[in-house]
């Protein structure tokens, strides 16, 4: 890791990643209400599917519509989450932490210093 402090000069240097951790959990959360949407209209589609095969064959199709619709949405929902809380991280909140003073910082994009 190349970051260094800039109020001390170390270089043991933490990443709070407060945005990853929050976007991930509200991006999980809003996953979830989109998977019980998609969860409804899968188990409306499984049902649809499967009245052809009679009454069995629709229970058995709307329970793994919905199955399939939420962990769809659960799991795009996080995905979503964690990238949009990784720009927020880089962009916006002072992710680095000085692990000997504890001064908190940004890393800036325009440096010179950062040459990846
Ligand atoms: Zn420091």
């Amino acid at each position: 890791m190349s970051e260094q402090c800039p109020n001390c000069l170390s270089v043991r240097i933490g990443k709070n990643n407060y945005g990853k951790k929050t976007a991930g959990v509200v991006g999980a959360s809003a996953g979830t209400y989109g998977g019980y949407a998609a969860a409804t209209a899968g188990a409306q589609a499984g049902a649809a599917l499967g009245i052809v095969a009679g009454p069995i064959g629709a229970t058995v199709g709307g329970i793994g519509g919905a199955v399939i619709g939420a962990l769809l949405g659960g799991a795009t929902g996080a995905s979503a989450g964690v990238i949009l809380g990784d720009v927020l991280d880089d962009r916006v909140l002072d992710n680095y932490r000085c692990l000997d003073c504890g001064y908190s910082f940004s890393v800036d994009p325009d440096s010179p210093d950062d040459t990846h």
